[in-house]
């Protein structure tokens, strides 16, 4: 695309979960006037997750759809513009960020990068042929499917415990196959797994093979410490074994860690002056919606200051909410009624 053809931006948000969301209302508190990438998901993650409770401000469980929901209205409110579109590519020139996405070429001085994480898969074979024939990444999203029935989930962490006590709400009888003898997962999280009837867990078992043509029917499992192999029948197989975050798109100056996450200090820069980083695509550790919310305030706020000391044409915008905005309408209305605005006044 010709260079006269590319759209120019202040700041680019590459993903709208909660810490890109985050991101774009401090940004644009600040006047900043960001425009959000999308991307694939949506909302992000949680948009996927039946119920939180662990956000704060919410006192009952809120779904994690409505969430992002009134994280996106927050957004527009302070006049944020999100595209359904993702970054294909991104590349440095001149201290400038050129971020392709599938229809358009952008040209912008500051990046937040906050593009999150997907789900690892295991690597067995037909695993890819057996996804949504059986074989799921998502317990929020098909446990509905398996109403009565039996499922595995694979994964010792947080997410393999949170997904098979989600899923033990559905299915007849869930199994959780660990490939060692203890959970890495919370305790609390650990504790709830243990107390439900309709949960068996499988240690020291790694899983093998998927049976099954075109559907799943069951697994072969290995247990590794008595070195025997048994078949286990099952309807479903949940993969809970982790994420990988989601950096392909970002230029190969970028630093990452072994482990392929986004490295940022603790003001969320990255190596990459101009480039900041947020949310879980930059946090091996915690992964969750306040932290991600919490980096992405910060990454704005840093973002914003980048922009004021280093872009000479940079100039804030007026920041104006809906509300102030429906304000000054009704003010300017009541303004051509010159002796009750005085009225008013005088009050
Ligand atoms: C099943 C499940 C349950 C969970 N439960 C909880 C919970 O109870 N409490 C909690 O705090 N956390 C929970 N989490 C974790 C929480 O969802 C994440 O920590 C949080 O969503 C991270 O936010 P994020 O904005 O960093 O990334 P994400 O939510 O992953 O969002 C990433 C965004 O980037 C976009 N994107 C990706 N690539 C591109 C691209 N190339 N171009 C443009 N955009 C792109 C995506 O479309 C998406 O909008 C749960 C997660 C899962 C999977």
């Amino acid at each position: 695309m010709a260079d006269q053809n590319r759209k120019h931006e202040n700041l680019i948000i590459v993903g709208g979960g909660p810490g890109g969301l985050s991101a774009s209302i401090y940004a644009a508190r600040n006047g900043v006037n960001p425009l959000v990438l999308n991307g694939p998901e949506p909302g992000g993650q949680i948009s996927t997750t039946s119920e939180l409770e662990n956000y704060p401000g919410f006192p009952e469980p809120i779904g994690g759809f409505e969430l992002t929901q009134k994280m996106t209205q927050q957004a527009e409110n302070f006049g944020v513009r999100l595209e359904y579109e993702s970054a294909e590519k991104i590349a440095i020139v001149d201290n400038k960020f050129i971020v392709k996405t599938e229809i358009n070429e952008y040209e912008a001085e500051t990046l937040i990068i906050a593009s999150g994480a997907e789900p690892k898969t295991l690597g067995l074979p037909r695993e890819d042929h057996l996804r949504g024939n059986g074989v799921s990444y998502c317990a929020t999203c098909d446990a509905a499917f398996f109403k009565n029935k039996k499922v595995a989930v694979v994964g010792g962490g947080d997410t393999a415990l949170w997904e098979a006590t989600f899923l033990a709400k559905f299915a007849a009888q869930v199994y959780i196959i660990h490939r060692r003898g203890k959970f890495r997962g919370a305790k609390i999280l650990s504790d709830r797994v243990k107390a439900k009837e309709n949960i068996e867990i499988i240690w020291d078992t790694e899983v093998k093979e998927l049976m099954g043509e075109d559907k799943l029917s069951g697994l072969k499992i290995f247990n590794n410490k008595n070195n025997t192999v048994s078949k286990l029948a099952v309807d479903g197989f949940f993969v809970a074994i982790g994420h990988q975050p989601r950096t392909s798109f970002l230029p190969a100056e970028i630093e990452l860690d072994s482990y392929g996450y986004l490295v940022a200090d603790k003001h969320q820069h990255t190596n990459i002056p101009g480039i900041f980083a947020a949310g879980d695509v930059q946090d091996p550790d915690y992964r969750q919606v306040v932290i991600a919310a919490g980096s992405g305030a910060k990454a704005a706020i840093e973002a914003s200051e980048y922009l004021e000391k280093n872009s000479p044409t940079f100039a804030a915008q007026t920041v104006i909410n809906k509300a102030e905005a429906a304000q000054q309408t009704e003010n300017f209305s009541t303004e051509q009624e010159p002796a009750l605005s005085f009225n008013l006044k005088l009050d």
